[in-house]
C-alpha cells in the first residue's frame, strides 16, 4: 500500500524522497496546515463568547447549556465509580440533596436552566468536592463526616453550585480545545460517546483543575447563595480551616484546595464578601 501511494505524486510530503525541493515544499505545506489550523482554533476560541445568562459576564465557552448537561450526566457514573459509588445510608444521602435544593431553590441559582442534583460519595479518604458541567455536584464522604454543622455543607455545595452556574466546567473545555486541539464541542455535539475522543473527553471533565479565579468566583457565589437561602456564609471560613487540616495530615493537599489561593487569601476574600451580599439583602 505505502509503495503504490507513492506513485501519483500528488499529495504534500511524502512522495518527496530524493527531490530535495519537493520536500522543502513539504514541509513548508505542513507548517502552513499547523498555523491554519492554530489560527482556525485561536479564531474559534476568539470567537465562542457567549453572555452568563445568568452571571452576565462574557465567556469563551464552545458548548450549549443542553450540552452541558448531557456530558455532565454521561461522566457522573465514571465520577462515582472512582470514589467508590454512592454512600449507602439512603438517609444520609436526603441530608445532601435537601441541603443543595434548598440552596438552589432559594437562591438566584434557580434562574438557570440546569437540573442540579446533589450526591455523598462513599469515599472516606479522599477529602474532596465536585462539580462537573451542568449541574451534577459531589462530596465524599470523608469530607462530609468532618463538617461540624448544615451552614458548612451548604458551603461546600454552594461553592460547587457556583461553578456549575459560572460555567467553568465548559471554559475549561473550550481552553483545553484551543490548547491540545481537542474537538471537544465536536464530539459533546455529536452525542456520540463511544469514540476514543470522547473517553479522553470524560476522562478531561472528571479531573479538571479549575483555576484560581474560577475557586475565588466560586467561593463568592457559595457565599451569595448562602445569605439567599438562609445560612450562615461565614462557615464557609470553617470549610476552608477543615480542608486545611486534611491536608497537614500528610496525605497531600485534597483537589478542593491544590489550584487554590491560599488559605488566608481564600477566607479574607470570604468575609468581604460576606460583608458585600449581606449589605445587599438587608436594604
Ligand atoms: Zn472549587
Amino acid at each position: 500500500m505505502l509503495y503504490r501511494r507513492r506513485q501519483p505524486q500528488s499529495g504534500y510530503g511524502d512522495g518527496g524522497y530524493g527531490q530535495p525541493p519537493r520536500r522543502r515544499r513539504g514541509i513548508s505545506g505542513a507548517l502552513l496546515i499547523a498555523l491554519v489550523l492554530g489560527g482556525i482554533s485561536v479564531f474559534k476560541y476568539c470567537s465562542n463568547q457567549q453572555e452568563n445568562p445568568i452571571t452576565g459576564e462574557m465567556q469563551h465557552v464552545s458548548i450549549t447549556p443542553d450540552q452541558e448537561v448531557a456530558l455532565g450526566l454521561q461522566s457522573a457514573p465514571q465520577m462515582m465509580q472512582q470514589h467508590g459509588g454512592l454512600y449507602p445510608d439512603q438517609r444520609l444521602q436526603d441530608h445532601v440533596k435537601a441541603v443543595g435544593n434548598r440552596l438552589v431553590r432559594n437562591s438566584v441559582s434557580k434562574r438557570s436552566d440546569y437540573t442540579f442534583d446533589f450526591h455523598l460519595l462513599r469515599d472516606d479518604r479522599v477529602v474532596n468536592a465536585f462539580a462537573l458541567p451542568g449541574g451534577q455536584v459531589f462530596i465524599t464522604a470523608a469530607l462530609y463526616e468532618r463538617l461540624e454543622n448544615e451552614d458548612q455543607l451548604a458551603g461546600v455545595l454552594g461553592h460547587e453550585v457556583g461553578h456549575v452556574i459560572h460555567r467553568h466546567g465548559a471554559e475549561r473545555i473550550a481552553k483545553m480545545e484551543l490548547t491540545q486541539g481537542l474537538t471537544g464541542a465536536a464530539v459533546v455535539a455529536a452525542g456520540d460517546y463511544s469514540t476514543a475522543q470522547a473517553a479522553q473527553m470524560i476522562g478531561n471533565v472528571i479531573n479538571m483543575k479549575y483555576g484560581r479565579d474560577q475557586e475565588l468566583e466560586s467561593d463568592d457565589w457559595g457565599v451569595r447563595i448562602m445569605i439567599e437561602a438562609g445560612y450562615n456564609p461565614l462557615e464557609l471560613i470553617g470549610v476552608m480551616d477543615i480542608l486545611e487540616q486534611a491536608s497537614g495530615g500528610g496525605n497531600g493537599q485534597p483537589e478542593f484546595m491544590s489550584s487554590h489561593p491560599s488559605p488566608e487569601n481564600r477566607r479574607d476574600e470570604i468575609k468581604r464578601a460576606v460583608e458585600k451580599y449581606r449589605s445587599q439583602v438587608t436594604q
